[in-house]
Formats: structure tokens, sequence, C-alpha cells
């Protein structure tokens, strides 16, 4: 079997075996490229240490050298070339506390996680399968190397990773690996935040997304995502799983079809959905996008251009088209609106919406304060006492702005802001 690998790859593994060293190509390359998939990253073993590594290449980065990863820079990209290793003991189900360098690939590759990802490559040896993965990539299949119960003990993150590349590759899990991890899922307990998060992200953002229901049937989401369980109960997690395969690949709007229902009890849907993703540790645009725009879907659709530039100002900065796709792929998945909800249910009305709104950007409407004609500064110019007064003039006057967008001259805001002043006790 013959597999096309990238020029500098191929220089890499040749200038390794001519200084008398093995060198492949290792682990999701080798899968993807089996699969005729785009691989992500290429990805090199040696039997070379790392300091033979950085003897052999002039430039070299220490990435993770206590690991054995070296980063060779080839014309600026870099590749990580890491010498061959066993994992020792794991601990705390995270770290191997040591790892220990071998001069045997097949040690190596019995250290990976899954059976497709535990494939080497190399031109002049062609493909080395030890554990079966050629097999099992032609059953769509998710197989530990090794005993499941084990390799999970070791590192409980594995059990995320299952699901995802079953996401990611349309796979199935196969059996032994699946019980294990039923039995093992409240390990994930010790995984960060962090590391779960991704995981999540990368599943969600996956062609399938419904293989959620295999991480809840797994019981792994009733570690990191007990919400989601509480959903299933309440009828509400089909809905959602159905919403995320018909959705396009936009991580706000896949993150918000997952969680506008969660209703934890919290004061509203928005907080509810902040303190979750402030959880999982995702950074603060994430997370502020996704509570509106969770909050923001159970508003009905509104009927005319004025409804929809005030709903466009409160989901902020490239929400609306979100906001829709969220409503389409709600309606697509059977979803039934509540009755505040409005026009939710209506296809026609949701494309209507769509194309009313592309207008209001091509004219250019004003959708937020900072597209409003007149400034804080302009109404303490004015003789207003700078303070919250200001602000709330401001958010008034583009109200009015919202409703006719012919509004928004300084002359017209500057003598409204007067009156308003006036009204004010
Ligand atoms: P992706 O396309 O997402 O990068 P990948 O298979 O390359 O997928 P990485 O996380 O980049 O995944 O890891 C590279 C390789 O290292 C894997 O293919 C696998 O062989 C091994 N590996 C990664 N994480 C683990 C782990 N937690 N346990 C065992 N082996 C692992
Ligand atoms: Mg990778």
């Amino acid at each position: 079997m013959k597999l096309v690998m990238p020029p500098a790859v191929r220089l890499i593994i040749q200038e390794l075996e001519t200084n008398g060293y093995e060198g492949y190509a290792v682990g999701g390359c080798v899968r993807d490229a089996c699969l005729g998939r785009e691989p992500n990253d290429w990805d090199i073993t040696t039997s070379a240490s790392p300091e033979k590594v950085k003897e052999i290449f002039g430039h070299t980065v220490d990435t993770g050298i206590a690991h054995g990863t070296v980063t060779v820079l080839i014309d600026g990209e870099g590749f990580e070339v890491t010498t061959y290793r066993i994992d020792g003991k794991y601990e705390d189900a995270r770290h191997p506390t040591e790892v220990t360098f071998t001069a045997n690939l097949l040690e190596d590759l019995k250290r990976r996680d899954f059976t497709i990802n535990a494939m080497a490559y190399n031109d002049s040896t062609g493909l080395v399968d030890a554990f079966g993965g050629q097999e099992d990539l032609r059953n769509k299949v998710i197989r530990c190397v090794g005993e499941p119960e084990h390799r999970f003990g070791e590192d409980a993150l594995r059990m995320m990773r299952a699901v995802r590349f079953a996401a990611q590759l349309g796979f199935s899990i196969e059996e032994r690996t699946r019980r294990a991890a039923v039995k093992l899922a409240g390990n994930l307990v010790k995984i960060s935040a962090e590391r779960i998060r991704e995981e999540l992200v990368k599943l969600l953002m996956s062609d399938h997304p419904d293989i959620l229901l295999d991480a809840w049937d797994l019981s792994l989401t009733r570690v990191f995502l007990p919400e989601f369980d509480a959903m299933m109960e309440r009828g509400s997690g089909e809905t959602a799983v159905k919403a995320l395969r018909v959705s396009g690949k936009d991580r706000i709007v896949r993150l918000t079809l997952l969680l506008r229902d969660i209703n934890n009890g919290s004061a509203s849907c928005a907080e509810a959905v902040a303190q979750l993703l402030r959880r999982l540790k995702f950074d603060r645009d994430t997370m502020k996008k996704t509570a509106v725009l969770s909050e923001l879907s159970f508003e009905p659709v509104p009927d005319c251009k004025a409804g929809i530039r005030k709903l466009a100002s409160r989901l902020g900065d490239e929400q609306f088209d979100r906001w829709v796709c969220v409503k389409e792929a709600l309606l697509q998945a059977g979803y039934v609106p509540g009755r505040e909800e409005a026009g939710s249910d209506d296809p026609a009305r949701l494309s209507a919406v769509r194309e009313l709104y592309a207008q209001i950007r091509k004219d250019g409407d004003c959708l937020s304060l900072s597209e409003l004609a007149l400034t804080g500064t302009d109404l303490t110019a004015d003789g207003m006492k700078p303070g919250k007064q200001v602000g709330e003039v401001l958010h008034r006057l583009l109200e009015e702005v919202l409703q006719d967008p012919a509004r928004n001259t300084r002359a017209y805001l500057l003598q409204r802001s007067r009156e308003l002043r006036m009204q004010q006790p």
C-alpha cells in the first residue's frame, strides 16, 4: 500500500534513515490518509533520540522534549518528530508519570489509544498495522488497542476521544470498548474542563454531532454535561440532537442548539448557559454570544423591518444570521415552538426575515449605539451632566432609530435628546 505524504514529511523520514534511524508518519495522519481524508497535521515517530533529532536537523524547537517531541522546521513549517516511547504508569488517569524511550516501533504503537490511530507508514516499509487498524477502518469501528478497561483506566480522556472520533468519522464504538467506557465513565471527573471542552467542540462541529447520544448512552454526559441527561429525561434532548444534525457547522449555533433548553433553575436562560460555558472554560466571546443567542432563540419571528432591526440590535454583531439558522434547525427538527414564539413554525416567514435582514445590512441601517449619529460626548457637550442619564437617553434614541433609520441624523437626534431631557425629572 502506498500513501501520498507531503514532500517535507518524506524529506524528514529520508534524512532520519540516511542517519541510520527509522522514521514513520504515525497516528491521525496515517488514519486520515488511508481514508482519503486530508490530515490536520503530519506527525512523525522515530527511533532517534530527541538529541539526535536536533543534531540531524538544523532548525528545531524543543516543543515537548520531556516527552520526546522536537518540532522540525522545514521552510518555516513545523513537523512534530517524537521518539518511540513507552508511557509509564498513569497515576491520576491523566498523565503518565514517566516516559521511557525505546528503539522498537511496536512498543510505541502499543501505547496509542485506538487501532485506527496506531498505524505507521513510510515508503520503504509501507504500512505498519499491528493491531488491525485497517480492518477497523473498513468496518468503521473505534476499538481500543489492547484491553479497553485498562486503557480507559490509564487515561479517562480516551473515552471522550472515542466518541469524538466516532462523530468525526461516522464510526461506531466496538462493543468491548463501549462496555469499558460505561464502566469507567465516572473517571472523567479527573479530566480538566479544558480538555473535555476541546473534545466536546470537536464532536459538536463534526459531521455527526448526533453521536452526542452515544456519549449520553455511555454515561459520559452524566459527568461533564448532566444538564443534557436532564434534557433527555424531559424529552427535549432528542430534539436538540436532531436540530444539531440538520444545522450548519457554526460553533455558536451548535452550542446554542445544545444548550438553549438546559433550564437549570437559574434566573434566565442566558445566565444558565453562561454558567455552564464558564464551567467548561469556554472563552468570554463564545460564552456571551451563545448565552444571548440561546435566550433570544425563544423570541417570536419578527414580522416587519423595525422588528428585525430591534432583534438584531439585541443579538449584536453577526448574530442575526445565526438566529435564523437556529430557528430553521429547530423547525426542521420538529421542535414545537411555545405560544410566545409566534411565527417560529413558518419556514416561509423565516426566509422572508433573512431577506429583509440582508436589505437592512445593504442599506447600512443603524443597529447599535456605536452607529448612532450622536454620541455621549455630543450630549455632554450639549450641556448634559455625564452619568447614567446619558446612556439612558442614547438608548431611547437608538430605539427610535431602530423604528425608522431615517431618524439617524445628528440634527434630529440632538433635538429629540433635548425633548427627552425636558421630560426627565
Ligand atoms: P486529529 O485529527 O484530531 O489531530 P489525531 O489522531 O492526530 O486526530 P491527536 O490528538 O493529534 O489525534 O494525537 C495524535 C496521535 O497520538 C493519535 O493518533 C494517537 O495515536 C496518539 N494519542 C493522542 N492522544 C492519546 C491518548 N490520550 N492516549 C493514547 N494515544 C493518544
Ligand atoms: Mg493530530
